[in-house]
C-alpha cells in the first residue's frame, strides 16, 4: 500500500527505471524520466515558495506538463485544484474563489478565459504554452513553465514526502444539488483506487492503457493509477475523438480503454469495420453504459466491458468483474464497504424497492476527507454516519440498478450538468424573470439541456439570443438547446418552482 502517487512512482521507478510508464503528447517517457519531470515541477514550486497545504489552481488540456504539474503539485505537497476546462465566468470565479490558490497554472486559452473570470488575482500565474503572458493584473508575477521549472533546478533540498493523510486535491463536483463542492482527496487516494482498479480489471505490466479523458476528472486519474499500479504504460491522448478513437486503440497496442458517458453510443454507432474486432484491446472501463448495447458493444469489438459507478468522493463503489457485466446494472459494492438502500428518514427500504444509495466504510478506506470550506455539507453527507450518494437505485441479485439522481440533474455528453447552474446562468439575463433547466431525451442517448423561461413583465426573450448568452457563462455541454418561453412555471407553496412538474411536462417544440 503506497501512501501518494508519488510513492508508488518512486518504488516502480526504483525497481525497473528503464520501462517505459507514460506517453503523451507524442513523446515516450520511463518512469525515470517521468518521476524527474515530477520532481522538478515540486521543486520549481517549492522554490516559489509553495508550501505544504498551498493550493494551486490548474486549468489545462492534456499535455505532458498538464500530468507532471498535477504530480509535481503533489509531490511538494500541495493540493492540485482541477478546474474543468469548460468552465466560464460566474462558475469559474467561484472556484477560485473558493479555493483560493496561490498559484494558477494554466495552458494558454484557459489562462485568457481564467484572467477574465477571476477578480482576485493570484500570487503567481505559470503559463503552459506558447503564451508570452496573461491578462491577469499587476498583483499576479507571471512566469512560464520552463521558467518555473529552472527555478527549482540544480536544488539539492530534499522534497517533501506526502503524507497518505494530506489532502491531495481539491476536485469540484459537478455541481448538480447545488453549487459544486470541493471533495477533498488524500494523497493515499490515487495509489489504492488504482491498486483496487488494477485487481479489478487483473491490469498486467504489460498492458497498455488508454486514456482520451481530460485529466481534470477524477476517473481520468484513477485509471493512471491504475496503469501505474500494476507496472503498465499508460497512454494520455489529447482529447476524445469517434474517428480517430480505434487507429489509435491500434497504433498504440492499447490492451485497455476508459469511457464515459455518451462514449460507447458514439463508437457503437460508427459504421462497422471489417476490422472491428481485430482489436489489440482486451478490456473497456466504462461509466453509463445503454445496457441494450452492452453486449452487442462487447461482441463486435471483442472486449470485456466493466461498468462502474462512483462519484468524485469514492470513484468505483461499485461493479461487476470483466464480461460479468449485467445490462443495465452497475454491479455489487466493494468488500471494504457495506451499503444500503435506504427512504427519506433513513430507513431501510423494502427487498427490490427503489432507496438511496447509502454506504459505510467497514475498514480503514481511501475515499474523501470532507468538502473544502463547507463543514454543514459534509456533515449532511454523512447524514447517520452514512455517506449518502444522492443516487436512486433498486437491488437485484444480479447487481444494482442505477435509477436516477435523487434530486436534480441532466446528463450530457459523459458530464453531470447541474439544472441549478443552468438557471443561475440564465437567471442572469434582463429579460428572465424565472427559468428551470430540465433534461429531455436525447436521440444519441443521454439528455439534451432544455429551458423553460418566464420573461420579465413587458420583456421579450428571443431564444437564439438566450442560448448566446448562456454560452458565455457555461460550459458549452451545459448551453441549452432547447428554449421555450412560457407564461408561468408550477410553484410549491413555499414560492418553489416544482421541477417534478415542470419535467412531467416536458418542452412543446423543438425549438
Ligand atoms: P454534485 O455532487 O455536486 O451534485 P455530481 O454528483 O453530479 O455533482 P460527480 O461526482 O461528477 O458529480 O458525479 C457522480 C455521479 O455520477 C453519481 O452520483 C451518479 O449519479 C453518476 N454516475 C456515476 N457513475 C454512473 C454510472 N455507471 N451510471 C449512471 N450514473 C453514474
Ligand atoms: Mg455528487
Amino acid at each position: 500500500d503506497h501512501d501518494s502517487v508519488l510513492a508508488l512512482l518512486r518504488v516502480a521507478a526504483r525497481q525497473d527505471p528503464d520501462r517505459e510508464c507514460l506517453r503523451i503528447g507524442g513523446r515516450s517517457y520511463s518512469r525515470r524520466q517521468t518521476l524527474d519531470e515530477v520532481e522538478a515541477v515540486a521543486r520549481g514550486l517549492r522554490a516559489l515558495g509553495v508550501d505544504p497545504g498551498d493550493r494551486v489552481g490548474l486549468m489545462c488540456d492534456n499535455r505532458p506538463e498538464t500530468l507532471f504539474t498535477w504530480l509535481g503539485i503533489n509531490a511538494a505537497r500541495a493540493i492540485d485544484v482541477p478546474f474543468n476546462a469548460e468552465a466560464r465566468g460566474r462558475l469559474l470565479a467561484y472556484f477560485v474563489q473558493d479555493a483560493a490558490p496561490r498559484v494558477l497554472i494554466g495552458t494558454e486559452d484557459y489562462l485568457q478565459v481564467l484572467a477574465e473570470a477571476v477578480t482576485d488575482d493570484p500570487e503567481y500565474v505559470v503559463l503552459i504554452g506558447s503564451a508570452r503572458t496573461a491578462p491577469f493584473g499587476a498583483r499576479a508575477k507571471q512566469l512560464t513553465f520552463d521558467e518555473l521549472v529552472a527555478l527549482g533546478a540544480g536544488g539539492t533540498e530534499e522534497l517533501p514526502e506526502p503524507r497518505a493523510d494530506d489532502t491531495a486535491t481539491i476536485m469540484y463536483t459537478s455541481g448538480t444539488t447545488g453549487p459544486s463542492k470541493g471533495v477533498m482527496l488524500p494523497q493515499r487516494y490515487y495509489p489504492a483506487k488504482g491498486d483496487h482498479a488494477a485487481r479489478l480489471m487483473e491490469v498486467r505490466a504489460d498492458d497498455v492503457v488508454l486514456c482520451v479523458q481530460p485529466l481534470f476528472h477524477i476517473d481520468a486519474r484513477a485509471f493512471l493509477a491504475t496503469a501505474w499500479s500494476a507496472g503498465g504504460t499508460i497512454v494520455v491522448g489529447r482529447r476524445f475523438s469517434v474517428s480517430a478513437f480505434w487507429d489509435q486503440v491500434r497504433a498504440e497496442r492499447a490492451t485497455i480503454f476508459s469511457t464515459i458517458g455518451t462514449m460507447v453510443w458514439m463508437l457503437f454507432k460508427e459504421p462497422p469495420r471489417a476490422d472491428d474486432a481485430d482489436l489489440p484491446a482486451r478490456l473497456a472501463i466504462c461509466s453509463s453504459t445503454p445496457g441494450e448495447i452492452l453486449h452487442d458493444f462487447e461482441k463486435r469489438f471483442g472486449v470485456d466491458v466493466i461498468e462502474a459507478y462512483g462519484m468524485t468522493e469514492c470513484v468505483l463503489l461499485t461493479s461487476a468483474p470483466a464480461g460479468k457485466t449485467v445490462p443495465g446494472r452497475v454491479g455489487h459494492a466493494i468488500p471494504e464497504v457495506e451499503v444500503r438502500l435506504v427512504s427519506d428518514g433513513d430507513d431501510p427500504v423494502a427487498p427490490g424497492q427503489v432507496g438511496e444509495l447509502v454506504y459505510r466504510p467497514r475498514e480503514p478506506f481511501a475515499m474523501m476527507q470532507g468538502y473544502w470550506a463547507k463543514p454543514e455539507a459534509t456533515v449532511e453527507a454523512w447524514a447517520n454516519l452514512w455517506f449518502h450518494t444522492g443516487d436512486l437505485m433498486r437491488q437485484h441479485p444480479d447487481g444494482l440498478e442505477y435509477i436516477g439522481r435523487k434530486k436534480d440533474s441532466i446528463r450530457r455528453r459523459g458530464e453531470n450538468i447541474s439544472a441549478w447552474e443552468v438557471e443561475q446562468a440564465l437567471s442572469a439575463h434582463p429579460h428572465v424573470r424565472e427559468v428551470a433547466a430540465i433534461g429531455v431525451a436525447s436521440e444519441v442517448g443521454e439528455e439534451d439541456v432544455a429551458v423553460l423561461v418566464v420573461a420579465m413583465d413587458g420583456q421579450d426573450i428571443d431564444p437564439a439570443e438566450l442560448v448566446a448568452f448562456a454560452a458565455r457563462d457555461l460550459p458549452r455541454f451545459a448551453v441549452p438547446r432547447y428554449v421555450e418561453v412560457v407564461d408561468s412555471l408550477p410553484k410549491t407553496p413555499s414560492e418553489r418552482i416544482e421541477k417534478g412538474k415542470v419535467r412531467e411536462r416536458g418542452i412543446t417544440a423543438a425549438a
